[in-house]
């Protein structure tokens, strides 16, 4: 803990601001965080969002820096591979690394939200209050307008430092459109999504195989499933909200039954509330948030999904919030500057980029899910891809491994993935089988166009996982 520095208020105890509330009260911040839902440590809330989510290292490290890692672990099932599911029900294993070292790890999000929430308090310096609702800002003062949704009051507080980390709606964000020069555009995807149960087996047993991802790529639509603690998976089906196969078409139980008949029997079998879940569960929507400047000058900062909301698939959403509260810890570790001022915008400086950078390949990693991960062609290539990272330590790269297993900046893990991915396609050409991928080749190929870059980036690729 640092010497006792001034009061500073994070709207938002979600993920991320649970977290950063935590790392600003180890730098000696008296942190108060206001939180518009109940406290779901005490009353059961839906807490919106994704039962369970993938937490990998760019998550694992910020939570290692303030001693929480090995805790959250120990409630973390390792998933070291994709599981694909065809319409035949015919399953193929892909692993995600080029061991079973590289994993994501499946997380309760209400289980780490809760830890988080408490171990921030168990500071000593940070009080979270439940029910306070902030619906105005005032940057020339500073005060915020806080409605206290247990009595029903609205009230003025003082202005002090803000950090905006109240998620992909922001309010804080929104107050920033007033600022001049401020820009923000949010993309909606034409696709929803749904989550369903699988539960668990007789006496907690897994009913499909527990160490993976479970994806049903359909081209327009798919499923995916994570396992939890408790024996259960929570699916998650993405489709489009209007079209011939949508969440508009599906509208009656014989549908629904109908195309999961179809298109998921062996999820169907597992689902025994399919119809309900599906038609009592609410609709979720995904948006991709982009705005600029972060910051008010040394007045405010929004973090995570408030200034940076991404579409869910590559499973980097918190990853990438948490890496933001690592971040800012650094840069005030560093001291290199006295002014809030200046350490937002050096944050800005060196998350917004990186964040432009996971916003579009999680687009595109949709994209790559839902269409390809069936296909033989992308089998062949993800095979070629694990020969060539184990046959070249240190010298290939692939996106995802620098995305998911590093923490090289996204946008780098971007711009040598593409070129990766480039080799990787070329060498397929005309293969049947990875192994015989042509390693002299492939060298060639690696020293040409990815050395090159590595070298050029060199302080970006030294990064540790
Ligand atoms: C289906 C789905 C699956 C996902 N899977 C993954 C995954 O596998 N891995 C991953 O890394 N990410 C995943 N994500 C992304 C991840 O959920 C978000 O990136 C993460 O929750 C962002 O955290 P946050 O704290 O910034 O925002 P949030 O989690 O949204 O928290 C914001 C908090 O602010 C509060 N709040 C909002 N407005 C106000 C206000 N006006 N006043 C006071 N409080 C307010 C909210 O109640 C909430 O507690 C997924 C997202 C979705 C939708």
């Amino acid at each position: 803990m640092s010497e006792q520095k001034e009061a500073v208020t994070v709207v938002g105890a979600g993920l991320v601001g649970s977290l950063l509330a935590m790392y600003l009260a180890r730098r000696g911040y008296s942190v108060e965080v206001l939180e518009r839902r109940p406290d779901m440590r005490r009353e059961v809330i839906d807490a919106g969002r994704s039962i369970n989510l993938a937490i990998s290292t760019r998550g694992l490290h910020a939570l290692r820096q303030v001693g929480l890692e090995a805790e959250a672990l120990k409630h973390a099932i390792p998933m070291r591979g994709r599981m694909i599911h065809s319409a035949r029900g015919e399953l193929v294993y892909q692993p995600y690394g080029k061991d079973d070292s590289q994993h994501i790890n499946s997380l309760s999000r209400a289980w780490l939200n809760k830890f988080l929430m408490t171990e921030a308090e168990r500071t000593g310096c940070v009080r979270i209050r439940f029910k306070q609702r902030v619906s105005h800002v005032d940057f020339t003062s500073g005060a915020l307008t806080v409605h206290d949704d247990a009595t029903g009051e609205t009230r003025r507080e003082e202005g002090r430092v803000l950090f905006g980390t109240d998620g992909s709606g922001s309010a804080v964000r929104q107050e920033l459109d007033r600022v001049q020069g401020f820009t923000a555009s949010q993309e909606t995807l034409g696709h929803g999504y749904k989550e369903l149960t699988i539960p668990a087996g007789p006496g907690g047993t897994f009913q499909m195989e527990k160490y993976a991802l479970h994806i049903w790529p359909r081209g327009t639509y798919m499923l995916i499933a994570l396992p939890n603690e408790d024996g259960s998976f929570t699916c998650t089906l993405f489709l489009p909200w209007k079209g011939p196969v949508s969440f508009e078409s599906l509208d009656t139980p014989a549908r629904l039954e109908a195309f999961f008949g179809e298109q998921f029997p062996d999820a169907k079998a597992l689902i025994p509330d399919l119809v309900d879940a599906f038609f009592s569960r609410p609709t979720g929507s995904m948006v991709t948030v982009k705005c600029a400047p972060w910051h008010v000058g040394g007045q405010a900062l929004v973090l995570g999904d408030a200034a940076h909301a991404i579409v869910p698939f590559f499973g980097q959403g918190m990853n990438c919030g948490f890496e933001d509260c690592a971040v800012l810890d650094q840069l005030l570790g560093l001291g290199r500057h006295s002014r809030w001022e200046d350490i937002f915008a050096d944050f800005q400086h060196l998350r917004k980029t990186n964040a432009d950078a996971i916003a579009d390949m999680a687009v595109e990693n949709f994209i790559e899910m839902r269409d390809s991960t069936g296909s033989p062609r992308f089998l062949l290539e993800k095979a070629v891809e694990k020969v060539l990272l184990n046959a070249f330590p240190g010298e290939f790269v692939s996106r995802y491994t620098l995305v998911s297993f590093s923490r090289v900046p996204y946008r780098l893990a971007y711009e040598v993935g593409a070129i990766a991915s480039g080799i990787v396609s070329e060498l397929s050409e005309g293969l049947t089988r990875a192994e015989d991928v042509d390693l002299a080749r492939a060298g060639k190929l690696i020293r040409e166009r990815l050395m090159p870059f590595m070298k050029e980036h060199a302080d970006g690729f030294r990064t540790e996982g």
